[in-house]
């Protein structure tokens, strides 16, 4: 199979996905990751008419994404890995959607970057779902609360919450709990599901998926 049969392969799952749950296949989106994929190996999938990407660093995003975005209209591109605050201006600069909010300090320097560059993203709040210590997110309990930060402090518009469940576990539970805080938040999106369980998300609502390596191929 090649990429464009894979992508072919991963929106007819998505249809079936949001079919079986009851939901339209447009309300989700399918957001490719394309990290560690260079240039070359992008451009079928933009051929294929795919236009959302996830890239999970600002520099390697940096390399590759000002060009492509020249050679095709309307990419959207979502940062979709930790940011850290030395690269906040960059990051403004390069993505649409940064995904990854997920401490006061980092929200406070996209709301200054946004402001000095006139720019608006679309930001998700990142819940460590699982609380491992060594992945990002806010942890469930502090959900509520710093949503209401990021809102009525600084000003941000969140658009939804995104989580990552621990590789090892069954993710179900953490989808519904992700699904649960927006709710607590009146969020309404939810960005949650990668390549081996993106049918499951669907299923727990998620609004838009993360799909890299059954897309790509693995890394
Ligand atoms: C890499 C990555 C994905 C995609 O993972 P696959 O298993 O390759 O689909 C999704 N979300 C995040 C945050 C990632 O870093």
């Amino acid at each position: 199979m090649d990429l464009q049969d894979r992508l072919e392969d991963v929106r007819n799952r998505m249809r079936k996905a949001a079919a079986e749950a009851g939901r339209r296949p447009e309300a989700v989106t399918l957001v490719a990751v394309s990290k560690t994929f260079d240039a070359e190996a992008i451009r079928p999938a933009i051929a294929a008419g795919q236009r959302v990407f996830g890239e999970n660093r600002v520099q390697e995003a940096q390399g590759k994404w000002p060009a492509l975005r020249a050679e095709a209209a309307g990419i959207e591109l979502h940062l979709i890995g930790p940011l850290q605050s030395n690269k906040t201006a960059e990051a403004v600069a390069l993505f649409d959607v940064i995904e990854t909010v997920d401490r006061e300090k980092i929200a406070r320097a996209i709301a200054a970057e946004m402001a000095r560059q006139g720019r608006a993203l679309r930001l998700y709040v990142q819940v460590n779902t699982g609380l491992e210590p060594q992945k990002a997110g806010i942890a469930p309990d502090d959900t509520v609360a710093f949503v209401a930060l990021c809102r009525d402090e600084l000003g941000l518009t969140i658009e939804g919450l995104m989580c990552i469940p621990p590789a090892d576990e069954n993710p179900g539970p953490h989808f519904a709990l992700l699904a649960k805080l927006a709710e607590r938040c009146n969020l309404d999106r939810l960005s949650m599901g990668m390549s081996g369980d993106y049918d499951v998300a669907i299923g727990f609502g998620a609004t838009s998926v993360r799909v890299g390596s059954a897309i790509f191929g693995t890394r």
